[in-house]
């Protein structure tokens, strides 16, 4: 059908050749009533990629090629009513089966069009149809049928066709979901999920994500997959993610004196934000309001709107880290991954897509790929949120690479409330332990959970730091004679402070008081290392020069000495103390994992140490000056405290 002289030459695309929109009125408009038509709505899927990645003349070039395939295969009257929209009016006499047809027509030449292979690769067709409409209803409704079709293509998952009869109820829903949107904002039918992060090595409660579902008083529970892309399209995503920002700071201030109360909960926020120079302040101005500190929040930006508008991202995500509070990167590696960008960004988290995860499960380059990902952020100092964990062989290939922290349903669905409050109530019992060995007459922790073992003869007690209480004795030996091994699960945690208080009876240098070997290294105190040296030695043995010493005054022979060595993961420190006091600290101190074996009294190179050791304590955290003196003061503090 050749239309030319029916439709003004301002009805024409520009680009394609095709009618407008204009121009499709006009077409349908001159069909005068009475007549029957079928009409095709077509979408492009991912599109939006392509202009993303080859830039916006590829993806002008790819619109002409496809008006082509369009026009090459419909026999129609094409129009192209927006970005990357295309509407086919069909003449009213064809049957469905030829309707259909062209549609699978378009489907299976669409990959072998005269094209870039990669940039087809990446694209497809939705299509929807409405079949036998009568000119006499307006077109606007024929396009919204045929535009609902499209739409249940799309969530059917895309490169498909999908009619308008069977789906009134999809129809509705999508309806229904416009309509009723501000109503259900008002009266409170949106409401917060909260998805656990957990860490996988400590099996701690690290987090949470807050996620929106939708309480319809009839349809009960609805997926944000249902609802969140029809509003990003029709920009109320705006309005219902800073409400849900605001329910999560009222719920973290509902957490006062509970356990959970300075858990950092993460919340999602939409693309359309990043242009709103004032989300910082307004997102600060609503935690003020309910005293919330600013780094107890979490900003989870999707990682496909990097590509495009990165210049914008940078800024956003300074100014929100400005403001103070903490930035995530989303579904990392599930589109085009800029991982140039990653250098400018200054946020704190990259969360792996979880189709990252799955997609590299029982592939060799997959989880090549994966393990050097996450090495990569470790290394810029990120830390790394592997989403979609739904089997313990899944963590322990990704704990494997280094990664700690899980959000996925093999710990736990995304769950109201009340559940997460039980879950987190659960998981708060897993707090980081701490455990003391005193030494009192026995080899176990205070509580009662470990209990070391003496790798010789004859185990010893004698008077501890004050009369009435005991320390181990340690007669000294070749390497790993006369230790004492305590049990792996007493260090957990990538960061960790041990204390210990140790009266040597003859030194030796480099002799360890303290040994923990790591599957990445090793980590001792050494009371005195080289001349009036004490040492706190860290080595990585990824890195042939990866030795760290964190030296100080040594110990001294007959006298109690507390010693007392902590690292921190997060900030890479590793710090020394003497008697309360710090005495050395080091900064850039890479991270070891994985205890193979933590031997008090020697190391399995030097002569053991001789002399006594009690008090053990080994927390699973870092501590800072204060605690650590604080705990030097309650040891001194003890009826009868003596130094000698
Ligand atoms: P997301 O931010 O990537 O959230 C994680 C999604 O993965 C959640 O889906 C969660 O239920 C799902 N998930 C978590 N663990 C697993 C697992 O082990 N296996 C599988 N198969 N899936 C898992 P949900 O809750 O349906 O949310 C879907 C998406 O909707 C979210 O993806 C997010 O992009 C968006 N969304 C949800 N709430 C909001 C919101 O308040 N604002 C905005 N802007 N987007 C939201
Ligand atoms: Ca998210
Ligand atoms: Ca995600």
């Amino acid at each position: 059908m050749n239309n030319s002289d029916m439709y003004y030459k301002a009805g024409l695309d520009y680009l394609t050749g095709l009618s407008n929109r204009w121009g499709l009125h006009d077409y349908y408009g001159s069909l005068g009533l009475g007549k029957t038509i079928h009409a095709m709505y077509i979408d492009v899927d991912n599109f939006k990629r392509v202009n993303d990645v080859y830039g916006h003349s590829m993806g002008d070039e790819l619109l002409v090629a496809i008006s082509n395939l369009i026009t090459t295969y419909t026999e129609g009257f094409a129009a192209r009513i927006g970005g990357d929209e295309y509407v086919v009016l069909l003449d009213g006499d064809w049957s469905r089966k030829h309707v259909t047809g062209i549609a699978q027509e378009l489907l299976g030449n669409m990959q072998s069009m005269d094209f870039r292979k990669d940039v087809l690769s990446l694209i497809s067709l939705s299509i929807g149809i409405v079949f036998g409409q009568k000119t006499d209803m307006p077109l606007d409704d024929i396009l919204y049928k045929c535009d609902a079709a499209m739409y249940k293509a799309k969530n059917d998952g895309k490169n498909r066709y999908a009619f308008f009869q069977a789906l009134d109820e999809s129809i509705r829903l999508k309806k229904s979901i416009e309509t009723e949107m501000e109503d259900a904002l008002r009266e409170g039918q949106f409401v917060v999920y909260l998805q656990p992060k957990i860490n996988m090595v400590s099996s701690e409660l690290y987090g949470a994500e807050a996620l929106c579902r939708w309480i319809h008083p009839q349809d009960g529970l609805r997926s944000p997959a249902l609802f969140i892309p029809i509003f990003e399209k029709n920009g109320f995503i705006s309005k219902l993610d800073f409400y849900i920002y605001e329910q999560t700071c009222k719920l973290k201030a509902s957490w006062k004196g509970t356990p959970f109360e300075h858990l950092p909960i993460s919340v999602n926020m939409s693309r359309l934000h990043l242009y709103n120079k004032m989300l910082p302040f307004e997102l600060a101005d609503i935690a003020d309001e309910y005293g919330i500190p600013y780094e107890e929040l979490e900003i989870e930006i999707t990682e496909s709107v990097f590509i495009k508008d990165s210049e914008e991202l940078v800024k956003m995500v300074a100014a929100l880290k400005k403001q103070g509070f903490m930035v995530s990167i989303d579904d990392f590696g599930a589109g085009f991954s800029a991982l140039n960008l990653l250098k400018d960004l200054p946020v704190d988290t990259i969360k792996l897509d979880k189709e990252f995860l799955q997609g590299s499960a029982d592939d060799i380059r997959g989880k090549k790929v994966l393990k050097n990902i996450i090495s990569l952020c470790k290394d810029l100092k990120l830390e790394v949120v592997v989403e979609g964990i739904e089997t313990k062989p899944q963590i322990d290939f990704v704990t494997s690479c280094g990664c700690r922290i899980a959000q996925g349903f093999f710990y736990a669905k995304p769950l109201p409330l009340h559940e997460f409050e039980d879950f987190a109530t659960e998981y708060s019992k897993n707090k980081l332990e701490s455990y003391v060995f005193r030494f009192n007459g026995s080899l176990r922790s205070e509580d009662g959970s470990l209990e070391g073992e003496y790798n010789g003869t004859d185990l010893l007690f004698e008077k501890g730091i004050t009369p009435d209480s005991r320390a181990l004795y340690l007669p000294g030996g070749e390497a790993e004679e006369n230790v004492v091994i305590l049990p792996n699960n007493a260090i957990v945690n990538d960061s960790y402070t041990i204390a210990m208080w140790i009266k040597p009876k003859e030194l030796h240098s480099w002799g360890a008081a303290l040994y923990v070997k790591f599957e990445t290294g090793f980590a001792a105190m050494v009371p005195l290392a080289w001349e009036g040296v004490s040492d706190f030695r860290i080595r990585d043995s990824r890195n042939i020069n990866g030795w760290y010493d964190v030296s100080g005054c040594p110990a001294r022979e007959g006298l109690w000495c507390h010693f007392t060595v902590s690292y921190n993961a997060k900030t890479e420190t590793a710090i020394s103390f003497i008697n309360g006091e710090v005495v050395g600290v080091m900064e850039n101190v890479p991270v070891n994992r994985y205890v193979n074996r933590i031997m008090l009294g020697g190391d399995i190179f030097q002569p053991s140490f001789s002399g006594n050791i009690c008090e053990v304590v080994i927390f699973n955290e870092a501590k800072d000056y204060q605690s650590v003196k604080e705990l030097f003061t309650s040891y001194v503090e003890r009826p009868g405290f003596s130094h000698a």
